[in-house]
């Protein structure tokens, strides 16, 4: 056997030459450059990419051939924006709404029919008008209290098995100077316990469905 016939190797994809008189070594760098040729790994990926799958080897149990092709993958959308009517807007609790008096309960049960939104306040709704900070507006998507009739009782927040609503300040409100804020509004089990011990009835819960 020729050993000289290894002393050299050229590969036939990048050009590379390697040579060494040790025919065992010059192997074994013939096999590493293969294994890291660029160009081969380039022609190796490209051949691929253009040969069509084999069909899966035979699986049982056997399946009807389908001719219909396969369902295509609706492209992705974006997801539709979320109805905004002001509601962008990060809601304050200070300016120049100063000239306001204490607004008697029940809150509207169908505020959301008559009123916009204002805006949020850390990702809360907040029903307007807002006229900080005498007018403070309904506060809440699925737990909703009125601002405006909120008499800062607390009865609401110890009925509240949950722990949806924490005290909220408000200075300058004329019916009270802090509120309950339903800040883990989405914790809400729906019990109505917070709306039924509301002395002003300024709550009102809207449940799911
Ligand atoms: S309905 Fe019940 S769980 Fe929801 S905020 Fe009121 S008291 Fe808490």
């Amino acid at each position: 056997m020729s050993t000289t016939a290894l002393s050299e190797y050229v590969c036939e994809d990048c050009g590379t030459l390697l040579r060494h008189s040790n025919p065992n070594t010059l192997e074994s760098m013939r096999d590493v450059h293969n294994q890291l040729c660029v160009v081969k790994r380039q022609k190796t990926a490209a051949a691929a990419a253009t040969v069509p799958k084999p069909a899966p080897a035979a699986a049982a149990p056997r399946a009807a051939p389908s001719t219909a092709p396969a369902a295509a993958t609706p492209a992705m959308e974006a997801p539709p924006a979320p109805p905004s009517a002001g509601g962008s807007t990060t809601i304050s609790l200070s300016g120049t709404g100063t000239s306001y008096g204490k607004v008697e309960g029940p809150i509207d049960a169908k505020f959301k029919e008559s009123r916009k939104m204002a805006g949020t306040y850390e990702g809360i709704k907040v029903w307007g008008p807002v006229d900080a900070p005498g007018q403070l507006g309904i506060w809440g998507d699925s737990v909703c209290v009125d601002f405006d009739i909120c008499v800062a009782d607390g009865a609401c927040i110890e009925a509240c098995p949950v722990n949806v609503y924490e005290w909220l300040q408000t200075p300058g409100h004329p019916a009270s100077e802090k509120k309950a804020f339903m800040i883990r509004e989405k914790d809400c089990i729906f019990c109505i316990a917070c709306e039924n011990v509301c002395p002003p009835q300024a709550v009102k819960i809207f449940t799911k469905g």
